[in-house]
């Protein structure tokens, strides 16, 4: 599913003036338009934030140095697969795997934006060649795969290449006994792919079990949102499944569930609290917390997987 890029900020209408009446418009307009300018002075776009949670307004470099949280709420912004490998893995360490590969138009889809046309967009505005970074990287002590998603590219979409790295990912660790890490988000299938992408459901699966008949653990990460067919695939499969504060999580959009149960959802339905209060997921990490809680957590599943391997 594409995102859409949020739409052009309209033309600043002049506000209307409650007190005003038609006569006295022609004299306000010049001190209204003053106001305006010094307004935006005192906020200079592109370097505030304003916290959709708790509405107080963040410097952005802040914001940056904090991994995208908000530094008074602790409201987790969407962030970059680049930014969260740089901030996760060992300085240095991280080795990039299937850097070049890049998403191919099989079906020749032309609707509102032709693919390939996207696909050019997408990959200028975001710097990515499609939606994962896959590769090798040390955290902690421990050397794992990591397989990171972002929300940037195509809203994050399974097309073919997405699958394939992520398969090539699943199919080294498994090779050289590396605990694999997926960190997800997602809205889903690529439609512009069709059936392509959603072999990519099957694909994926089936690699993570040939991976979980080694004993090799494979953590997931689900972070806002990840939904439908990366939900429905491997982001659910994790030995351990973690998530982040408040992200969604499901299958499909609450509003097609209710139109099709034609029943309440209850609060917080879909929410990654929810879902642990549920039993689906394990624990909910805030993304500060991320690389010292993957360390606990690997030393754990690893010791595990040393204490089978010497059952007799
Ligand atoms: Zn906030």
């Amino acid at each position: 599913m594409a995102a859409s890029f949020p739409a052009k900020k309209a033309l600043n209408l002049e506000p209307a003036d409650p007190g005003g009446t038609p006569a006295e418009t022609k004299f306000t307009r010049k001190p209204k338009l003053g106001g305006l300018k010094s307004r935006k002075k005192e906020i200079p776009e592109g370097l505030w934030t304003k916290c959709p949670k708790c509405s107080s307004m963040i410097y952005d470099k802040e914001l940056d140095e904090n991994l995208k949280v908000c530094p008074r709420c602790g409201h987790h912004f969407p962030i970059g697969a680049r930014e969260r490998i740089h901030a996760l893995v060992e300085t240095c360490s991280f080795e990039e795997m299937d850097a070049q590969m890049t998403s191919v138009d099989v079906l020749g889809f032309t609707g509102v934006a032709a693919y390939t046309d996207k696909l050019a967009a997408y990959q200028q505005s975001t710097g990515l060649k499609d939606a994962v970074i896959t590769g090798q990287g040390v955290i902690g002590s421990h050397r794992v795969a990591l397989g990171v998603m972002d929300f940037g590219f195509l809203g994050g979409s399974m097309g073919s290449v997405v699958g394939e790295k992520l398969t090539r990912l699943i199919e080294a660790a498994t090779e050289r006994g590396l605990p694999l890490i997926i960190i997800s988000t997602s809205g889903g299938a690529r439609m512009y792919e069709g059936m392509f992408s959603l072999m990519q459901m099957a694909k994926t699966s089936a690699a993570l079990a040939y991976h979980t008949r080694n004993r090799i653990p494979f953590i997931s990460l689900l972070t806002h949102p990840t939904t439908a067919g990366v939900m429905a695939s491997y982001a659910s499969l994790g030995d351990l499944i973690i998530a982040e504060p408040g992200a969604m999580i499901g299958f499909a959009g609450p509003r097609v569930i209710k139109d099709t149960t034609q029943a309440e959802l209850p609060p917080g339905f879909q929410t990654a609290e929810f879902l642990q209060d549920h039993g689906f997921i394990d624990a909910i990490v805030p993304r500060k917390e991320l690389g010292d809680k993957l360390v606990t957590y690997l030393d754990f599943l690893l010791e595990g997987q040393r204490r089978l391997a010497a059952l007799p």
